[in-house]
């Protein structure tokens, strides 16, 4: 049964929604079509919290056909797409003049797994408490999936005319099923997602001491492209140790392996990051910040000393990354297996290459009885791709940097993320993508409130500022001129 008291809230709701769709539609003061923020906000509020409400964990039917709704009910028609019939993708599409090619709006459906014990409140209540909405995918991706969804219906309703048609994807399956999602359509449907330019998650405003800093705005990724090492010996009785034991050899390897850092190796984006981030941070952090870029080899690798230690992230920004992260071998402990293997997480700066690496990693290895080998199993799927990179000095990256000023008043720092995202898949097909996201406080991540943590949340106001950010962007891109 419903109480009167949620009744009346439910009435106040109504009515509030109706005020903003009217005052939403308002051309804005300075004359040029911009949305009554303030109308739009309590929208903005209740399509993010019902997107979070939906449990997304790899089964986002639910969700997809509500964003379909929400596309349909404002005026733009929406499809679902699906290989997999439990987890489909929603597309919609606004069409332009065609005098430039489109832009693409990325958002996923799905989110990562939640151990409900772990959380305060339930992790797909979208409980709004001290100003933050807390909830599983707040930050990781409903958070552009909303800012997305919400500027399709504001140029709608709006009436924004285009240069170019604005596409809006929400896809499932990225997180760790990007085949049924970005793959699935990239392989079956690009002619309908084909963009010149496409924006998705991957970035942030960094918020520290509760102010905005810098942006860090998406530019390249690095490719997973997995390692193993397979050592063989001579199988035999426990009782009696033999020099080509397979779990030995293997061992002195993987040792070997990590104390091994590849060469740095930098790339327009990691250079200019770290040369920006010099300029914002403390002088003592700075330091390190600029030596890495250094030119001489032994300032650099004594800045990256430190980086390994204290900023491990940074470290890997600089270099392909090689992690050994599984190993395998033996079954009974008097039994001298005649095999070991260890899986090597390997991520690649875009302009490594793959042969010159593997031959690189046997260096290290140095031992004839173990097998150095790709698994096949990266992201690439093995093969060879060359990304397309957006380049720093492009009309995405430029339009991305004055829109945070706008908005933010920030500088933005292009960045590269040591993960993958369903940008690759895009990337790889010649679209220039930038990785975007809300403002998020730097505190969090240690407090458990980081993305794929035990807890997820997002202040409320930042989901007003990057709908903003994301309008900002895309008519500043999209809308005729
Ligand atoms: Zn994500």
């Amino acid at each position: 049964m419903i109480s009167p008291g949620a009744r009346r809230r439910q009435r106040a709701q109504r009515l509030l929604t109706a005020a903003a769709v009217g005052a939403a539609v308002a051309v804005g003061a300075q004359g040029g079509t911009q949305p009554d923020w303030k109308a739009v906000e309590p929208e903005a509020l209740r399509h993010f919290q019902a997107v979070v409400r939906f449990d997304s964990t790899a089964k986002e039917r639910p969700l997809a056909e509500y964003v379909k709704k929400v596309l349909d009910d404002n005026g733009v028609p929406a499809q679902i797409l699906f290989s997999d019939p439990d987890r489909p993708n929603v597309l919609a599409r606004l069409k332009g003049s065609g005098r430039k090619r489109p832009l693409l709006i990325m958002g996923h459906t799905d989110t990562v797994t939640v151990d409900r014990s772990k959380w305060h409140f339930p992790p797909f209540s979208a409980t709004l408490d001290g100003g933050y909405i807390y909830g599983r995918g707040t930050i990781d991706d409903k958070d552009n999936l909303t800012a997305g969804l919400l500027t399709m219906i504001l140029l709608k309703r709006l009436n924004v005319p285009l240069d170019r048609d604005v596409v809006f994807l929400a896809e499932a399956g990225e997180e760790g099923a990007s085949r049924i999602g970005a793959g699935y359509m990239v392989n079956e449907h690009f002619p309908e997602i084909e963009a010149e330019y496409c924006l998705a998650e991957g970035g942030d405003i960094v918020r520290e001491n509760g102010a905005a800093k810098y942006a860090e705005v998406e530019t390249v990724e690095k490719f997973p492209n997995g390692i193993e090492l397979v050592a063989h010996g001579i199988a035999g009785h426990g009782s009696i140790p033999l020099k080509s034991n397979a779990i030995a050899h293997l061992g002195a390897a993987v040792g070997r392996i990590g104390e091994w850092r590849p060469d740095i190796k930098l790339n327009e984006t990691t250079a200019t990051y770290f040369r920006k981030l010099a300029t914002l941070a403390p002088p003592d952090q700075a330091r390190y910040y600029r030596d890495v870029v250094s030119p001489d080899p032994k300032v650099a690798r004594a800045a990256d000393d430190w980086l390994y230690e204290n900023e491990p992230r940074h470290s890997s920004m600089l270099r392909t990354s090689v992690s050994p992260n599984i190993i395998q071998g033996g079954y009974r402990s008097n039994v001298i297996p005649s095999e070991a293997k260890a899986t090597l997480d390997v991520r690649m700066v875009p302009d490594e290459n793959r042969e010159t690496f593997l031959e690189q990693v046997k260096k290290i290895v140095n031992d004839p009885a173990i097998d150095v080998r790709y698994t096949g199993n990266g992201q690439t799927g093995g093969e060879r791709i060359i990304p397309a990179v957006a380049r720093l000095d492009s009309e995405v990256f430029k339009t991305v940097e004055a829109s945070v000023t706008k908005v933010y008043n920030v500088p933005t720092l292009p960045s590269m993320s040591t993960g993958a995202t369903d940008m690759q898949r895009l990337r790889s097909k010649g679209v220039q993508c930038v990785g975007i996201g809300a403002a998020i406080d730097v505190e969090d991540q240690a407090r458990g409130f980081g993305m794929h943590s035990d807890q997820e949340r997002l202040l409320e106001s930042e989901l007003y500022r990057f709908v903003r950010l994301n309008w900002e962007i895309v008519t500043s891109l999209a809308a005729r001129k």
